[in-house]
């Protein structure tokens, strides 16, 4: 019994021993299947997070190449703002430059008309104040020496004629001449070739031959050497046909400025301007013209004056043939101007400018 149980408790203990070595190989493959299943659930875990890492990534490339081509287009766009604004900048240099060009122009002829405005307001008042003069006969002038020809008490006229010599000129001076009545031409220079023979005719049946410049221009807008230019080369056109020298000067348009004055004081030439504007290049209308050479007050035929009229109009040569018949009719003495100024003006001075010459 003893011995047996000796036996019994050495298998027991083998058994035992089994069973605690079985227990913790079990224990141990617990251990291991545990951790081997943590291992994977982590390893999934973290292929899971390298995924997300990944989507993400691409998340993140993509809103980035948006971003990128986000920030070219801003780019482009940016670049062709600047472009655009560099070209509305040149635009608006440009622009304030033409308006300060602009401004200048308008300034200078603001000056210009006011400076023209001021011309005609004194000649205006001129103009008025021969019409308050008294009438010849109740005043006759000491100082003036008229004559012989035409008496003190005379009602005088200077008809004057521009733009010419031109194809009507020739009847107008048959016309004249028809009445013994004495006209004064103010021709442009570059009509004399063309005309040489109207000219030298006229200058022969007494009629008096004033210069209108060379080309026509405004002479206020011409420098004293083109003014010069202008007239001088005139006068000589004219000198080479007539022989007699040329102390009248008709400004185109009746424009003319201290500059010209002191240029016409210098050159011996009076400057003439007109009470009488017949308008007769406007009209081109026999009756218009008559109208308004006839008109009452400062501006129509009286005592003095000087009516503006263009031989170059057939219109304006059948108004003055009226007009001729009708001045013979209320006693008026047609003279030239230098007449006209020798007997109301003694002579007038060169430099000066001379609208009338009403009686004193
Ligand atoms: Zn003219």
């Amino acid at each position: 019994m003893k011995k047996t149980s000796k036996s019994t408790r050495g298998l027991r203990a083998a058994l035992l021993a089994v069973c605690a070595g079985g227990v913790l190989l079990a224990a141990g493959f617990g251990f291991g299947i545990a951790g081997w299943k943590r291992a994977a659930d982590s390893l999934a875990g973290a292929d899971a997070q390298i995924a997300d890492g990944r989507r993400e990534r691409q998340k993140i490339q993509r809103t980035l190449n948006d971003t990128r081509s986000q920030l070219h287009d801003t780019q482009s766009q940016l670049t062709a703002a600047q472009d655009q604004a560099s070209a509305l900048e040149a635009r608006l240099v440009q622009a304030e430059q033409r308006a300060s060009a602009a401004e200048s122009d308008s300034r200078r002829l603001e000056e210009e008309k006011s400076a023209l405005q001021s011309e005609l307001d004194q000649l205006r008042k001129k103009a008025a104040a021969s019409s308050a003069a008294p009438s010849p006969s109740s005043s006759p002038s000491a100082s003036s020496s008229p004559a012989p020809s035409v008496p003190d008490s005379a009602k005088l006229i200077a008809l004057t004629f521009d733009d010419g010599p031109g194809d009507t000129t020739a009847r107008l001076l048959d016309e004249l001449k028809k009445r013994g009545m004495k006209a004064t031409f103010f021709v442009v220079g570059n009509r004399v070739g063309r005309y040489a023979d109207t000219l030298r005719r006229a200058a022969e049946e007494g009629h008096e031959i004033g210069t209108h410049t060379y080309s026509h221009p405004n002479l206020t807008k011409l420098s004293r050497a083109e003014k010069a230019e202008e007239i001088q080369s005139s006068i000589q056109a004219i000198q080479n046909v007539t022989g007699k020298p040329v102390t009248l000067l008709r400004p185109p348009g009746g424009s003319y400025d201290d500059d010209l004055k002191a240029y016409c004081r210098e050159q011996n030439l009076r400057i003439l301007y007109w009470s009488v504007d017949t308008r007769d290049w406007e009209s081109r209308s026999k009756s218009s013209i008559l109208t308004t050479a006839f008109q009452d007050g400062p501006y129509g035929i009286r005592d003095g004056a000087i009516v503006l009229m263009h031989d170059v109009y057939a219109s304006t040569v059948d108004a003055a043939v009226e007009m001729m018949d009708r001045l013979q009719k209320d006693g008026y003495t047609t003279v030239t101007v230098s007449e006209l100024l020798r007997l109301r003006c003694g002579g007038g001075a060169a430099g000066e400018v001379y609208v009338c010459a009403p009686p004193k």
